[in-house]
C-alpha cells in the first residue's frame, strides 16, 4: 500500500474526475433534490466495487458506499446540492446559463467529487481487509442538514474519524470553530374578543409576544459579547379591533459554545413565560438544535496540512491567472483585505497582489468561531472530523455567489478537486497505517468535548414536500 499508488489512480484518471465534477455542476440540483448528481456519484462508486446504498436515512439522495472490512473504518463525505438564483457559465462575468437558476455557488460539485475520488483511489491502494473506507453522500447541506437526519439514523456509529473538502479561498486545514445554534418558535394562545367593546375579556397573544421581546431585548445587556439573538413575529392578528387569540414569534439564539448557548435559550424561555405570566396567556414552544458548533481536530489538521504539502498546491497558468483577475475586477478591491484581516491571519497583507493563493497555511485559528454555521458540526460531535479547504474561489470574492459558481465549473476547480482529492487519500492512508493517530485524535476530541453530549434529532424528518415546493418557486432548472 502507498500513497504513490493513490495518487497515481488520481492524475491517471484527473479528467474523468474532473468530468464528474462538471456533470454534477451543471446539474445544480436543490438540496433534497439532487437525483442525477446522486445517482451519478453512486453509479460510479458501484462500478468500482463499492457496496452503496442509495436513498439511506429517509433522503433519496444520501448515499452510504462502502469498500473494504473491519477497523479502521475511515468516513469520507462529500455534499452536491447547489444554490438558487446564482446559475453562471464558466467565463469570468456574470453571464447565467439560466437566468434565475441555480448554480453550485459554493463549489459543493467540487465538495462531492473530492470524496468520492480519494475513496475511490483508496480502494487501489489498500488491501480489502487494511480498513474500511466509508464514502457518505449527505445531501442538503445548504437548505435542510442532511447530516443531521444521517447522525440521527446512526449511520456514523463507529466511525473512527471522518474527512471532507471544501472548496475556498486558500489552501488550509482550519481549527476554527463555527456558531451553535438553536432556533425556537414561541406560539401564545389567548381570548379573542371586540378590543373596543369587550376589552377586559380579551387576553392578547400579541401583547405576550411584544412583552417577551422587550424582555429579550433587555437580556442581550447580560449575555456574552459573541452570542446573537434575532427574531421575527410570524403570526400577529388578524385586525386591531379584534383581540389577537394567536401570535408566534420566531427566534434563533447563536453562541460559539453548546452550553453557553443552552444557558441563554433558558434564560430566553423563561423571558418567554413571564410574558405568558403577565398577559394570562398559554405558551408552547417549539424548538429544534439548528447547528451544534464544530468541535475542531488539530491531531487530523496535522495530517492533512501534512498531506497537502506532500502533494503540492497547484500552480495556475496565465489563462487561469488572467480568468482571476477579471473575476476579482467585479467585486470591491477592499473586500479582499476585509475578509482576511477579519479572520486574524497572520501575515494577510502578503496577498494583496494575488488572487489565487498557492501556498499551504498552518491553521492559525484554533480557538476562533467563524460566523457560518455548517451540518459537519453534528458529525463532528460523534467523531474525529477534520473539513479542510482548497483554493478555488477568488480571494474576497463573496461565498454563495456567481464568481464562485464560475471558477467551480473552470480549470481552477478541476486544480482543487485533484489536490484535495490526492490530499484526502494521502490523510486517509496515513490514519489507516499509523494507529496511534486514531488514538490520539479521538483524546482530543473527548477533551474538546468534555461534558458536553451531542442529542440525536430523531424526531424531525427529512422535509421532502417542502423542498420540492421551495425549488419550484425559487427558480428554473437548468437541464429539461
Ligand atoms: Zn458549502
Amino acid at each position: 500500500m502507498s500513497k504513490g499508488t493513490a495518487w497515481k489512480w488520481i492524475d491517471d484518471h484527473k479528467d474523468e474526475l474532473a468530468k464528474v465534477s462538471d456533470e454534477v455542476w451543471g446539474f445544480a440540483e436543490y438540496g433534497l433534490l439532487e437525483e442525477k448528481s446522486s445517482r451519478l456519484i453512486a453509479s460510479l462508486l458501484d462500478k468500482q466495487g463499492f457496496k452503496v446504498k442509495l436513498g439511506v436515512a429517509g433522503m433519496p439522495t444520501a448515499i452510504v458506499a462502502e469498500w473494504g472490512v473491519g477497523k479502521p473504518i475511515i468516513g469520507l463525505m462529500g455534499e452536491y446540492d447547489a444554490l438558487p438564483g446564482i446559475s453562471n457559465k464558466a467565463v469570468p462575468r456574470q453571464e447565467p446559463i439560466v437566468p434565475g437558476g441555480f448554480g453550485h455557488g459554493c463549489g459543493h460539485n467540487i465538495h462531492g467529487t473530492t470524496a468520492m475520488s480519494a475513496a475511490i483511489a483508496l480502494r487501489y491502494a489498500l488491501k480489502e481487509d487494511q480498513a474500511t473506507i466509508r464514502f457518505y453522500g449527505t445531501p442538503a447541506e445548504e437548505n435542510f442538514q442532511g447530516k443531521i437526519f444521517m447522525v440521527a439514523a446512526g449511520l456514523f456509529n463507529g466511525v473512527d474519524a471522518c474527512l471532507s473538502h471544501h472548496p475556498g479561498s486558500l489552501n488550509v486545514a482550519s481549527l476554527a470553530s463555527s456558531t451553535a445554534t438553536i432556533h425556537a418558535k414561541f406560539s401564545y394562545h389567548g381570548k379573542t374578543a371586540h378590543a373596543a367593546a369587550n376589552p377586559e375579556q380579551g387576553r392578547s397573544a400579541l401583547d405576550a409576544v411584544e412583552l417577551m421581546n422587550v424582555g429579550v431585548n433587555y437580556l442581550r445587556e447580560h449575555i456574552i459579547q459573541q452570542a446573537r439573538i434575532h427574531y421575527v413575529i410570524e403570526a400577529g392578528g388578524g385586525q386591531p379591533n379584534v383581540v389577537p387569540d394567536y401570535a408566534r414569534s420566531w427566534y434563533y439564539v447563536r453562541a460559539p459554545e453548546m452550553d453557553q448557548l443552552e444557558h441563554i435559550y433558558n434564560r430566553v424561555v423563561k423571558i418567554a413565560e413571564g410574558a405568558a405570566l403577565m398577559t394570562e396567556t398559554t405558551l408552547s414552544v417549539e424548538m429544534d438544535r439548528g447547528s451544534y458548533n464544530k468541535i475542531p481536530s488539530k491531531t487530523l489538521s496535522e495530517v492533512v496540512t501534512a498531506n497537502m504539502r506532500m502533494v503540492g498546491a497547484p500552480t495556475y497558468s496565465s489563462e487561469e491567472l488572467a480568468f482571476a483577475s477579471e473575476i476579482a475586477r467585479s467585486f470591491p478591491k477592499q473586500n479582499k483585505l476585509d475578509t482576511l484581516k477579519k479572520s486574524k491571519m497572520p501575515g494577510w497583507e502578503r496577498y494583496t497582489d494575488t488572487d489565487l493563493p498557492t501556498d499551504v497555511l498552518d491553521p492559525w485559528d484554533d480557538g476562533e468561531t467563524s460566523s457560518g454555521s455548517t451540518d459537519v458540526s453534528h458529525v463532528s460531535w460523534n467523531t474525529p472530523t477534520m473539513e479542510f479547504g482548497t483554493t478555488c474561489n477568488v480571494l474576497g470574492a463573496p461565498g454563495h455567489s456567481w464568481q464562485f459558481v464560475a471558477t467551480s465549473g473552470s480549470s481552477i476547480g478541476h486544480k482543487s478537486l485533484i489536490f484535495a482529492a490526492k490530499t484526502m487519500a494521502g490523510a486517509a492512508i496515513d490514519l489507516i497505517t499509523n494507529p496511534e493517530l486514531i488514538i490520539k485524535a479521538k483524546e482530543e476530541h473527548m477533551r474538546r468535548m468534555g461534558k458536553n453530549v451531542y442529542v440525536p434529532d430523531t424526531q424531525r424528518k427529512p422535509p421532502l414536500e417542502l423542498a420540492k415546493q421551495s425549488a419550484e418557486k425559487l427558480g428554473p432548472k437548468n437541464y429539461p
